[in-house]
């Protein structure tokens, strides 16, 4: 994971508070084998401290025939903060329901964490802790450019984000682009026919949202972020090589190496990309929220 703190136990687990499921909801289409859930929580803490593009620690029972008490997992907050009627901090959180194989057997084992907040039901409780996580900064010049890139469930930060700069940030220009990397049309998160968010910022000027698929995704071909990212070369390279743009990337750390060919092409060769990339991170305008 890389954003700073970089394994698990070293996430403090304390204070540790009860929150309520208010609502869970599926936001991938039935056609999709992919069960990706909304969840809506009430929080026990009235004043739970979190910015935008930060994380909630779940702890969910752990398995007692590991010894673990607790399993630590992450969910990054997928909304803008809220009060519920009463008061209570209200945070969403979109979770993908995970499965993984075990190298030796062979056999499918679903993800604790995953599975068990996917299961929740409205009204049932669960502990939570944090946040955690740096947040992804509005820039102080309202007219710097952003270029997002979220795959799968990393697109859950962004859209708290966007809508952060949208609704609440006057006199924002600086143009945002959003990529968004998925499996399948079916698996493009709050831009389906379940749920649609992004859509609502179509007409604002400055805001560009692109796409790139798998273009086999039953074969687990990966995401074609060459294609769509060098079909756009040239305005890309402009932006990247202004001295105040940032760059934003959330989601599964797999996309990282495919990111750094893709812009290596755009750059015009790995050498001219490596360059970039060091000068971006050195100036903190290059920032990972990947796992
Ligand atoms: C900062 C941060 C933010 C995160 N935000 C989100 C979020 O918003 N939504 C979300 O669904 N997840 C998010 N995650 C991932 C999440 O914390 C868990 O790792 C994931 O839900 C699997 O946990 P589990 O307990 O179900 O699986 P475990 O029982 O821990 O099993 C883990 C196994 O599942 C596989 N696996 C883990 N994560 C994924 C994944 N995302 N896709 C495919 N396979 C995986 C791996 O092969 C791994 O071996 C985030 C992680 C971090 C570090």
């Amino acid at each position: 994971m890389s954003i700073g703190i970089s394994h698990l136990s070293d996430y403090s687990i304390e204070p540790r508070y009860q929150a309520t499921v208010v609502s869970t909801e599926r936001i991938t289409p039935d056609a999709s084998d992919e069960d990706v859930r909304e969840l809506v929580l009430d929080v026990d803490r009235p004043n739970l401290p979190y910015e935008i593009g930060q994380s909630i620690g779940v702890l969910a029972p752990g398995d007692p025939a590991l010894g673990e008490e607790h399993h630590l997992r992450l969910y990054s907050v997928a909304d803008l903060p809220e009060r519920s009627d009463a008061g209570r901090p209200r945070i969403k959180i979109a979770v993908r329901r995970c499965s993984y194989i075990d190298e030796f057997t062979g056999e499918r084992h679903p993800g604790i964490s995953s599975n068990y907040l996917c299961d929740l039901r409205p009204a049932d409780t669960l502990t939570i802790t944090g946040p955690f996580g740096l947040a992804f900064e509005v820039p102080e010049d309202h007219d710097t450019s952003l270029i997002l890139v979220g795959s799968g469930t990393g697109i859950a930060p962004f859209r708290a984000f966007v809508k952060h700069l949208y609704r609440n940030v006057p006199g924002w220009t600086g143009p945002v682009w959003l990529f968004h990397g998925a499996r399948s049309g079916l698996e493009l998160l709050y831009m389906n026919d379940r749920k649609n968010d992004f859509a609502q910022y179509c007409d604002e000027a400055t805001f560009q949202a692109f796409t790139a698929l798998s273009p086999r995704p039953s074969w687990a071909e990966p995401i074609a972020w060459h294609q769509m990212l060098t079909e756009r070369a040239d305005d890309l390279l402009a932006l990247l090589t202004d001295a105040k743009t940032r760059v934003y990337l959330a989601g599964l750390e797999e996309m990282r190496d495919h990111l750094d060919e893709a812009l290596a092409k755009v750059a015009g060769s790995p050498e001219k990309w490596t360059r970039r990339k060091a000068e971006l991170m050195a100036g903190g305008r290059w920032v990972e929220l990947l796992y």
